[in-house]
């Protein structure tokens, strides 16, 4: 019996332990302080009642024969045909034409991003943006790829483009990304396609907060851009665009004429997915069917506006401060750049001792984090508004 050696490769991840573990701390010596936290990177509006209507209305056909469900249709890996319905709709009111038999659905973008490495070689090599969602590079490790990394920084915007010289199999792309906000143009993306195409290689486009995009220059899919179809696959989620975190929905598209030595990948990832995976509950299902409702996108446009309006307060506070900062615009990160040449860490402790304000840690996301720090619009507005009056009393000084 051996165990997974490249297990023993990974990074041990403090990151939000340690964010934890520093704040009880600073709570246990200053009982009085109210912290607050811009640290999460979890939703805290409750769901649209157009959902919760929908899914109590599911309790209900589980309480009936006629109407119960068991497991899901299995000719759509347990999709049903409304909610896919649903996701062809919202793909074509962006102009892109699928079949709804390229639409999987799933229990949430992490699992799907995890566990589409299963239909690619071990021997593929990665490349993966630094900072990034660090699921991409942990779930490599455990599979012993070997991983390179394109830097995103300052002099890219954060938003790193193809090199011709290096040569990869799998390409990770986040747009808009967590933690730096920024999010790719259609143009840009073009070359990222080019190059894939280029190179045969497979992208894996994480597209979990595409609602947040406003400015029409930006692509909500990949499949906006030509030939797209032809290299990547899309990871899409109900967690930010409709408060899914605790619910748990999300949909994958793997076009059918993505093909890589003769193999339709959509076959392999359907065969994969009937084989380790049973579907998502009905209820869940019903409920994520009436987000692309129209009034569904009406109410989830009224939580991500919430949202949104967060995401203003703090980068105009950064503005005024004369601040650097990514995101806060298309998405819901705002990224700043350390005051005073701090390092990320020794902000974090700067912020909490003497403004009890937390966030996140950018070296935590990458090597390119260093000297940065991710602030979430999610928290509740008057707590986003006491955090930026704190920012600017501390920094102002
Ligand atoms: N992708 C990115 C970039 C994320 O930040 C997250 C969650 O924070 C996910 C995927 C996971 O989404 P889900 O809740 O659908 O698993």
């Amino acid at each position: 019996m051996k165990i997974n050696p490249h297990f023993s490769q990974l990074k041990e991840s403090y990151l939000f332990s340690t964010v934890g573990k520093k704040t009880a701390e600073f709570q246990k010596t200053h009982p009085g302080r109210e912290v607050i936290r811009l640290s999460i990177g979890d939703v805290t509006r409750p769901l649209a009642p157009v959902v919760i209507e929908a899914m109590h209305r599911a309790v209900d056909d589980m309480s009936r024969r006629e109407t119960f469900k068991g497991y899901g249709p299995d000719q759509t890996c347990y999709g049903y045909g409304v909610l896919l319905d649903s996701i062809q709709g919202s793909y074509a009111r962006k102009g892109v034409a699928l079949g709804t038999d390229e639409i999987f659905i799933s229990d949430g973008a992490k699992s799907d991003l995890g566990n589409i490495l299963d239909i690619f070689s071990e021997e593929n090599v990665v490349l993966v943006p630094d900072p990034v969602y660090p699921v991409y590079v942990d779930t490599n490790v455990m599979a012993g790829r070997k991983i390179l990394y394109a830097d995103a920084n300052e002099q890219n915007g954060f938003l790193p483009m193809p090199d011709p010289a290096v040569k990869a199999d799998l390409i990770y792309l986040c747009s808009p990304n967590n933690p730096t906000g920024a999010a790719y143009s259609k143009e840009q993306l073009k070359e990222w396609v080019r190059y894939a195409l280029a190179q045969d290689a497979v992208i894996l486009y994480d597209a979990a907060y595409e609602y947040f995009i406003t400015d029409p220059s930006l692509a909500r899919s990949i499949y906006e851009v030509e030939g797209a179809k032809d290299c990547a696959i899309e990871f899409c989620s109900y967690s930010k665009t409709a408060g899914f975190t605790g619910v748990r929905c999300g949909y994958t598209v793997v076009p059918r004429s993505l093909v890589r030595e003769g193999t339709p990948l959509n076959r392999l990832w359907a065969r994969r997915q009937s084989t380790k995976f049973n579907g998502v509950s009905y209820i869940t299902q019903m409920g994520a069917a009436a987000v692309f409702t129209e009034e569904g996108e009406r109410q989830i446009r009224e939580n991500l506006g919430y949202y949104r309006e967060n995401a203003r307060l703090i980068f105009s506070c950064l503005e005024e401060l004369g601040i650097g900062y990514t995101g806060g615009k298309n998405s819901p990160y705002v990224w700043m750049k350390c005051p005073f040449g701090m390092d990320s860490w020794t902000f974090f402790d700067y912020l909490l001792e003497n403004a009890a304000v937390v966030g996140t840690p950018g070296s935590g996301f990458g090597k390119n984090g260093e000297g940065f720090f991710r602030l979430t619009s999610f928290g509740t507005r008057e707590n986003t508004a006491e955090a930026c009056s704190r920012l600017k009393n501390l920094l102002l000084r």
